[in-house]
Parts: structure tokens; sequence; C-alpha cells
């Protein structure tokens, strides 16, 4: 249950911050049911919204990170296979450094840009482009 310690200390971490600095990003967290074998991020809609990114390419991303398959469902992602919270919201975190967070200033208000066939992920409060 270590896990669950950490998560609830990084909780009060955050809000501690939060409450210092005001407006921050708040990273997702993934509400996950189990369905027999399967798992189910039941807000995957709303986290996809939250980074400003297409369902379809985030649900891939996850699938592959997580070496499975799944399908979108009326807003949920549904992973064949049983995984623990913690490691989906992992892995969605790490899609949000790859393909949401600027490398420069770290802002998440960022877009994809293709420029040559090459995704950039083109940040909109320092204007610069990093490639995906
Ligand atoms: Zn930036």
């Amino acid at each position: 249950m270590t896990q669950d310690y950490d998560e609830l200390l990084e909780k009060g971490l955050d809000e501690a911050e939060e409450s210092s600095q005001g407006e921050r990003f708040e990273m997702p967290e993934a509400d996950t049911r189990k369905d027999g074998s399967k798992t189910i991020i039941t807000n995957f809609k709303e986290i996809a919204e939250t980074f400003g990114r297409d369902k379809k390419d985030f649900s891939n991303f996850i699938q592959d990170e997580l070496g499975t398959s799944g399908h979108l469902e009326r807003g949920e992602l549904v992973l064949n296979g049983e995984f623990r919270r913690g490691n989906v919201q992992g892995r969605i975190e790490n899609y949000a450094d790859e393909w949401v967070f600027c490398g420069e200033c770290e802002s998440p208000d960022t877009k994809i840009v293709k420029e040559k066939g090459i995704e950039m992920i083109k940040c909109q409060a320092c204007g610069s482009r990093n490639p995906v």
C-alpha cells in the first residue's frame, strides 16, 4: 500500500503548491474501473480534452505503452488486461510529457503542427517549436 501513501503525499504537496502559486496546470487523474479482464478509463474523453489532443492518437499511445489493445467506447477507453490505476496514470503522464508540455517553458498550452512531415509541439505561451 506504499503506492497509495505516495499518492496521498503527492496530492498534499500539489495542493500546497497550488495555494501558493494560484494558477497552475492540474494533471488530470485517471478514473479506472475493472470489468472482468478489462480495465476501463472512464474519464478518458475528459483527459483528452484537458490536453487538447485527439482521443484516437492519445488512446493509441496508451495502448502502446501498456503493450495491449483496446477501443474507445462512448468517451471511455476500454483496455484488454488488468492494469493498476497508478500504472495507467503513469502512462498518461508520459503522454503529457511527450505530446503536451512545451520543452522550453513546460506550458501545457501547445499545439501539434507538422513541418516537412515532422510533428512538432508548438507552444502558444513562448512560441518555441520542438520535435515530438
Ligand atoms: Zn513554451
